[in-house]
């Protein structure tokens, strides 16, 4: 329904027919045409819900471009027995270097230098001092494959990590907190990695960025809608903490102006996973996972409320 990557639509194209909903220009008529003989979908930021699987009577799998699915409502689609799946793993590193990309920009004002420079500033004098990730500590929201992968490269920054989830793990070294508001008081950065979906809508409001504080770095690299972006871009503006490093919004590609006028916020357009290696990696993931499932041996990556019992 969306567009994909020629590596998607060429090998899907070799191993299936295929049908193009993002080619059509009515995609309304384009279900009520093909709808009802659809057995397998590649889709990425799709709605598949209710109102979508009942035109899509035959659908065996869905298959998501992207760790995170919560455009799809797994549950329903378990009840249904439409298998759906995700792409995880290929893309861990790359979400955690650029993660520790944004953490670095966000602290050091990196995308700010480099526009002084540019504006001629520097031959006037030099940029003031920056903050520093000296001295800090880092709290993780959502220590999974993406989360752990932060941690390890922050702990050879020489950082104290801490993080935050529904359960504690047992074979790690770093501290946790049961709740996310102690562990915001106990750290000056917050990395959000935990999925989206209403389970975790705004988790990060107003009272977590005041537990964070004035000296509070945010980097939501997980969906937008885990933070609230009103109370973040109050906090932004009136200094409740002192800077944030964002790659995801409630409702991308549109950016609120109350974040965009925050000058030392760090914004990026959703480009954690966006290096050619990995949406290749990605890529390859939905087509396996299609290929896998009408060779009869099963989805590669099914999701946790659609598993495989072979
Ligand atoms: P994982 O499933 O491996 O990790 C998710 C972590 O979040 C787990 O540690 C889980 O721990 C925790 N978690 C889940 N629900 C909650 C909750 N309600 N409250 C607190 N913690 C919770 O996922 P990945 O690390 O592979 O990916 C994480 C997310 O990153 C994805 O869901 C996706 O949205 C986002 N992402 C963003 C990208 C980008 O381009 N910016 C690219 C790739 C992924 P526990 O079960 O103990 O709560």
């Amino acid at each position: 329904m969306r567009p994909m990557s020629p590596l998607v639509t060429e090998s899907l194209e070799r191993h299936f027919t295929l049908h193009r909903g993002d080619l059509a220009e009515d995609k309304e008529r384009f279900l009520d045409e093909v709808g009802p003989k659809i057995r397998g979908m590649a889709v990425s930021h799709v709605h598949v819900n209710d109102a979508l699987l009942d035109r899509l009577p035959k659908l065996e799998i869905a298959a998501n471009f992207g760790v995170g699915y919560d455009t799809i409502d797994a549950a329903a689609c378990g009840r249904r027995g439409v298998m759906v799946t995700n792409t995880p793993d290929v893309l861990t590193d790359e979400v955690a270097d650029l993660a520790v990309g944004l953490l670095l920009a966000t602290v050091r004002q990196i995308p700010q230098v480099d526009r002084y420079l540019r504006q001629g500033k520097w031959l006037e004098k030099p940029y003031p001092l920056t903050g520093t990730l000296r001295g800090r500590k880092v709290g993780i929201l959502g220590l999974g494959r993406i989360g752990r992968a932060i941690a390890h490269r922050l702990v050879a920054f020489g950082l104290p990590i801490a993080y935050h989830g529904r359960t504690k793990q047992s074979d790690v070294p770093y501290e946790y907190f049961p709740s996310l508001i102690e562990m915001a008081k106990a750290c000056d950065v917050l990395m959000v990695v935990a999925p989206g979906g209403p389970e975790t809508k705004n988790i990060v409001g107003r009272e977590v960025l005041q537990a964070l504080g004035s000296e509070g770095v945010l980097v939501n690299v997980a969906r937008g809608t885990l933070v609230d972006e009103d109370a973040l871009a109050a906090a932004l503006a009136d200094g409740t903490i002192q800077s944030a490093g964002l790659d995801v919004f409630a409702e991308e590609p549109k950016v609120p102006d109350a974040l965009i006028r925050q000058e030392h916020a760090v914004l990026l357009p959703h480009v954690g996973s966006a290096s050619h290696h990995t949406r290749n990696a990605m890529g390859q993931l939905v087509v396996d996972n299609l290929t896998s499932w009408f060779q009869g041996n099963g989805p590669v990556t099914p999701v946790a409320e659609t598993p495989w019992k072979a």
